[in-house]
């Protein structure tokens, strides 16, 4: 059945109905995989998000597909080999949105990496993680550095390295995940909350859930109960009365974002800041992001917030190493703050902790999985549904088989591969640009949609009827279907998940939402936006904005 808020409330019904394989708690990148590797293993599942899928941590990353080069300085090799092979195989799954950005990684005198460090490291991390030949590290002099950087300073300097790395977009690679397990039978259903579990015999069955956005509770029945909770998990462990041992130590992570033309970066850069630890400055449309932080966090965790501290820490990292940039506390037009849920290790401070993942498990039985990176996600939902399979089998349930994620395509990126998104993507790009579509604009829209871009176009010219005179003020000429659609979208994603970023649904939705608009007042409601936005770029207010 179709990913869409249309089929929430049957989706609850039937899972209170039957009793579910494994029922997956949490909407994060890591849920996502879970519920994706268990349904192509053939088992029944079932997944509860409290908030929009990817609200949590999954939506607040560096939004990098990483090879792990920091991991190198903590001696952490196997963790370097398993996210690089892990990024290649993404970039194959998903083209569309895991985009190649070589890092540039300047030396300094004094600064973490030497020369010869950073040669020899960046070669072994080029080993390590699989780096195809054309893309290996490139180590340039100090005059190549500065041709390529112009606004990085000269004192000091030695040199760079250049190293892939990947970029992405979490939040919809979150969605992505979540979208191809429900094509396969996952349910998957946002804004309903687990208010405690159900036991049978001291052993978990299942949980109560509350729907947020429909009302009503629920009580669902799961022979396996996964907590995927992130940040959360220890919140579920105190619920399941097994918060012993290990447990979750939460870094904050901050990120601003300045307008580019303030920070006119060339390219993606990762560099030292005074105190030692490394930060990367990302350009990215028409804004340079700039994070991250990493200090220990006390405090709600449903809404880590950006500090002064944490803004004037990256801005003073910034302007150590672009003194001509000079940022001020007033260019930052806004930012994020994320959680990491890492596992506590005594006397280790916030940077040294591993980013490994574990998995624990309760005396009644819940799974807990926790650590880990966006990068290494289909890994971790293998180790956990390699548990999940092994207890099913033991009880005599079912023989689910192995894990077959690394050869099940995503919804958008299908078996294009990276090449075949090359071809797809000029395609698409021309046929759009006929039509109207500004070529940057119609390439933003296929590394957003990949080959679902198929769908929300077709339904832009086939139904010219439902973009009638209300959208057409501001939806205006020839890029009047593509705007209204993706306008549509949007509000679809206000509505039903209260996050623009959710269009899963979308083509279900559109015709339902174009019907049920108000279109005057979504007319007031598109220039007041716009006239804000034109406000915000001739005056950038200090704004703070989580997620
Ligand atoms: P989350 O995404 O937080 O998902 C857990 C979900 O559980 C949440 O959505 C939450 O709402 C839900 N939940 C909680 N309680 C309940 C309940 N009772 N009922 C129902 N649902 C519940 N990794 C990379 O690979 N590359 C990067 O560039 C990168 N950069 C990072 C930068 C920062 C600042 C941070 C903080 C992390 C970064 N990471 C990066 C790590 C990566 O983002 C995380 O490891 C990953 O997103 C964690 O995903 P998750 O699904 O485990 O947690």
């Amino acid at each position: 059945m179709q990913f869409s808020a249309s089929n929430r409330k049957r989706w609850l019904s039937e899972m209170e109905e039957e009793t579910l394989d494994v029922l997956v708690v949490g909407g994060g990148i890591t849920g996502a995989g879970i519920a994706l590797d268990a349904a192509t293993r053939g088992l029944t599942v079932g997944l509860v998000e409290k908030q929009d899928f990817g609200g949590g941590t999954s939506s607040r990353s560096t939004k990098l597909i990483h090879g792990g080069l920091r991991y190198l300085k903590q001696m952490e090799f196997n963790l370097v080999r398993e996210v690089g092979r892990e990024r290649a195989l993404l970039y194959e799954r998903a083209p569309h949105i895991v985009i190649p950005a070589p890092m540039m990684l300047p030396i300094y005198q004094g600064g973490t990496y030497g020369k010869w460090a950073s040669s020899v490291g960046l070669l072994v991390y080029d080993r390590l993680a699989g780096v195809k030949k054309e893309e290996r590290r490139r180590m340039m002099s100090r005059e190549e550095t500065l041709k390529r950087e112009p606004l990085l300073t000269d004192r000091g300097l030695k040199g760079s390295g250049l190293y892939v790395e990947y970029r992405t977009d979490d939040a919809r690679l979150t969605l992505e995940v979540m979208k191809t397990a429900a094509s396969h039978g996952a349910k998957a259903v946002n804004y309903t909350e687990v208010i405690s579990f159900l036991y049978d015999n001291g052993r978990v069955i299942g949980a109560e859930v509350r729907d947020q956005a429909g009302g009503g509770t629920y009580r669902i029945r799961a022979r396996e109960v996964v907590n995927a909770a992130g940040p959360w998990v220890d919140e579920l462990r105190k619920k399941d009365q097994s918060l012993e041992g290990k447990h979750l130590h939460l870094t904050k992570g901050v990120h601003l974002v300045v307008p580019h033309e303030r920070f006119p970066l060339r390219q993606p850069i990762y560099f030292d800041v005074p105190d030692g630890r490394m930060v990367f400055a990302i350009p990215r449309g028409r804004t340079t992001y700039v994070g991250t932080t990493d200090t220990d966090y006390i405090g709600s965790i449903d809404k880590p917030v950006m500090t002064e501290e944490d803004r004037d820490y990256l801005l003073k990292g910034v302007n150590h190493v672009f003194p001509t940039v000079d940022l001020k506390p007033k260019d930052v037009e806004s930012g994020w703050a994320g959680l990491r849920p890492l596992i506590h290790e005594e006397g280790k401070s916030p940077s040294e902790l591993s980013r490994k993942d574990e998995i624990f498990q309760s005396s009644s039985g819940l799974i807990t999985i926790a650590g880990g990176k966006l990068t290494g996600f289909r890994k971790m939902a293998e180790r956990v549904v390699d548990l999940v399979a092994k207890r099913l089998a033991d009880a005599g349930v079912r023989e689910s088989g192995i894990c077959r994620t690394d050869q099940v395509a995503l919804i958008g990126g299908g078996n294009l591969g990276s090449d075949g998104f090359s071809r797809f993507r000029e395609e698409w790009t021309d046929r759009m640009e006929q039509a109207g579509v500004e070529r940057s604009r119609a390439e933003a829209l296929i590394h957003l949609y990949g080959l679902q871009i198929e769908g929300v176009w077709e339904r832009a010219e086939e139904r010219p009827d439902r973009l009638t005179a209300a959208q057409v003020d501001f939806a205006m000429e020839e890029e009047m279907a593509i705007r209204a659609v993706d306008f549509l979208v949007r509000r679809t994603g206000s509505l039903f998940f209260d996050r623009p970023r959710s269009e899963a649904d979308a083509p279900q939705v559109l015709e339902q939402m174009a019907e049920s608009l108000d279109w005057d007042d979504e007319r007031k409601r598109m220039e007041q936006a716009m006239l804000e936005q034109e406000q915000k770029q001739t005056h950038p207010p200090l704004a703070e904005k989580t997620g």
